[in-house]
């Protein structure tokens, strides 16, 4: 019998490395783009749009920009976003509206197969799988990466996008969600994320454990709270709250 019931997941830089595959996909989708694009119109003997990469990914990024602003209930959907600012550069380039739409799509369905090319921690397949024997476990995520298609998707009977419910971390929303999905209370669960402000400070509030991954070791602790450099330390955490709850 374990006092604690269930263990909540952030996934990018909690479970892998986020930074070089974040911009492997961000350059690649969009080079995908441009490529496939003036193939497809010389196919119909149209010249190539005269948008160039740079040009293009830096309009790209503001139109983003533009729309977090203008909509800012979407702000955390990621995927909104880019879909929404990949039709408007392209409707501004002269595609027909219904073009730019079908292109759109396409440029982030190259987006996903490429954003699920995470290399998770050589630990956290091992790791999950001991710890789902006796605890649930979800994953809540602010990030776009498919839910369904990333690698330790198996170990996650529930996840949450933060972002597509409009309510991303900070927001007690998606914890309150996913713990409501678990049927577990806030005391006996606990959050493992990187972000202070995103994932531990929020837990906290809830009444969560919470054990954050962060070489920080400046940040006075709050009650519950717990610090490990790597995933592969939550073992020896699980152990201590474990003992100090029986
Ligand atoms: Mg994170």
């Amino acid at each position: 019998m374990t006092a604690l019931q269930a263990i909540t997941f952030d996934l990018d830089d909690t479970l892998w490395d986020n930074h070089g595959v974040m911009l492997r996909t961000e350059e690649g989708h969009y080079a995908w783009l441009l490529e496939a694009l003036s193939i497809w119109r010389a196919t119909r003997h149209e010249a190539p749009l005269p948008l160039g990469y740079e040009e293009g990914i830096a309009d790209y990024l503001q139109r983003r920009q533009q729309f977090a602003k203008d909509v800012p209930e979407r702000r955390g959907d990621f995927t909104w976003l880019r879909l929404r600012a990949l039709e408007a550069q392209l409707e501004a380039e002269g595609l027909p509206r219904s073009a730019a739409i079908l292109w759109a799509a396409a440029a982030m369905n190259e987006f996903h197969r490429l954003r699920v090319q995470v290399s998770p921690h050589p630990e956290a397949a091992g790791l999950l799988s001991a710890l789902s024997e006796r605890y649930q476990l979800a994953a809540i995520t602010n990030g776009n990466i498919h839910l369904k298609r990333q690698p330790l998707a198996a170990y996650f009977p529930v996840a949450i996008a933060a972002g597509e419910l409009l309510a991303p971390k900070p927001d007690h929303t998606p914890f309150l969600t996913a713990l409501s999905k678990l049927n577990v209370s806030p005391k006996y669960a606990m959050h493992v994320g990187d972000s202070w402000a995103e994932d531990i400070l929020p837990a906290q509030q809830l009444g969560m454990h919470a054990v954050w991954v962060s070489n920080d070791t400046d940040q006075a602790l709050p009650p519950r709270v717990h610090r490990i450099a790597h995933i592969k330390e939550l073992p020896g955490v699980l152990d201590r709250v474990e003992s100090s709850l029986a």
